[in-house]
C-alpha cells in the first residue's frame, strides 16, 4: 500500500477545433457528424518531493506542419505548476506518436521511461507502412535514439513500478507499446490513459479511436483501464476537451486542470468556486 498521495495536472498545450465526430470513432454515425474538437495534453505528477512528467507534447514547428493550434509550449507550462524542466529527472513516454514525445531534448537531465515494444515498433518494419507511420515524426524517433545512446532511455516490459504507488502498464491497441500510468491521489487511484482512450466516449461506448494498430487489443485495454481506476472519472482520456470542463483549473493558467481534485459537473459551479478558493491558498 502506498503512503504517498500525489497531485496530478493536465496541461492543455494545443487544440484541433475543426475535427468532426466521425473522425474520432471507428464505428461512427455519419448522419450526425457534429464538430468534436480534440485537445492535446501533457501531464505532471508531484508528491513527496518527486516530480514525474508524462509525455512531452510537440513543438511550435510540428504544430505548424500539422496545422494544429498551438496554445503554449507545454515545457513552459510546467513552470506554472512549479516545475523546472531542467530539474526533471523522470519522464514517462506513453507512446512515440508526434503529440506525445516532441520535446525530449527540452529535458536535458531526464531519464525517459518507455516500453520495449514501443521502441521496437517505431524503429521496426511497421514503419514501412505509411498508414502506421503517419502519426510519427522521424526527428522525435531520432531524438529518442540520441537519448538511448546518452544512457537516458529506461526500458519497461508490461507492468512495472515507477515510484511509491505509481505504476506503468502496457496496454494494446493504439500502438504496439502504449503504456498508461496509475497514480494514487486524495480522491482515489487515477489512470492517465493517454491514447488508450482519446475521449471518455471511446471507452464508455467501446468504440475505439480510428488510429489503431490492433482493435481487439484496444478493446481489451478499455477493460483493463477500467479495472485499474477507482471510477469512470478516475480515467483520464488523452485528448478530451471535457477534461478542462469537469476538473477545476489553476487560477494562474486556465489551460491547466487539477486531476487530483473531484470533478465538478454542470449545476455544481458553486462547489467549484469553493474548491478554487481553497486551491488559491494551497497553490501559492
Ligand atoms: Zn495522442
Amino acid at each position: 500500500m502506498s503512503k504517498t498521495l500525489y497531485e496530478v495536472y493536465a496541461l492543455r498545450y494545443a487544440t484541433h477545433a475543426s475535427r468532426h465526430a466521425s473522425e474520432n470513432f471507428i464505428f461512427s454515425d455519419f448522419h450526425d457528424d457534429v464538430l468534436m474538437p480534440l485537445d492535446f495534453f501533457m501531464w505532471a505528477i508531484k508528491g513527496d518531493g518527486r516530480v514525474i512528467v508524462v509525455d512531452t507534447g510537440f513543438d511550435a514547428e510540428t504544430a505548424k506542419k500539422r496545422q494544429r493550434t498551438y496554445l503554449q509550449s507545454p515545457v513552459e507550462m510546467l513552470r506554472d505548476v512549479g516545475i523546472d524542466p531542467n530539474a526533471v529527472s523522470d519522464v514517462v513516454i506513453t507512446h512515440m506518436h508526434y503529440d506525445h514525445c516532441g520535446n525530449l531534448m527540452a529535458f536535458p537531465n531526464a531519464r525517459f521511461h518507455i516500453q520495449d515494444d514501443e521502441m521496437a515498433y517505431c524503429t521496426g518494419r511497421c514503419m514501412g507502412h505509411e498508414a502506421l507511420r503517419k502519426p510519427f515524426e522521424v526527428k522525435d524517433v531520432i531524438n529518442a535514439i540520441r537519448c538511448l545512446y546518452e544512457g537516458r532511455l529506461v526500458f519497461h516490459k508490461g507492468s512495472s513500478k515507477l515510484a511509491d504507488g505509481i505504476f506503468l502498464h502496457q496496454v494494446g491497441g493504439h500502438t504496439k507499446g502504449l503504456q498508461v500510468v496509475t497514480v494514487p491521489t486524495a480522491r482515489g487511484g487515477i489512470v492517465l490513459a493517454s491514447d488508450a482512450a482519446h475521449y471518455w466516449k471511446n471507452i464508455r461506448e467501446r468504440s475505439p479511436f480510428p488510429i489503431v494498430v490492433d482493435v481487439e487489443g484496444m478493446l481489451e485495454a478499455h477493460a483493463r483501464i477500467e479495472s485499474l481506476a477507482d471510477g469512470p472519472y478516475h480515467i483520464i482520456p488523452g485528448h478530451d476537451p471535457k477534461v478542462l470542463e469537469v476538473f477545476p483549473r489553476l487560477p494562474c493558467n486556465s489551460n491547466i486542470a487539477l486531476l487530483h481534485v473531484h470533478p465538478v459537473f454542470p449545476g455544481q459551479e458553486k462547489i467549484q468556486d469553493v474548491i478554487l478558493q481553497s486551491l488559491a491558498i494551497t497553490t501559492q
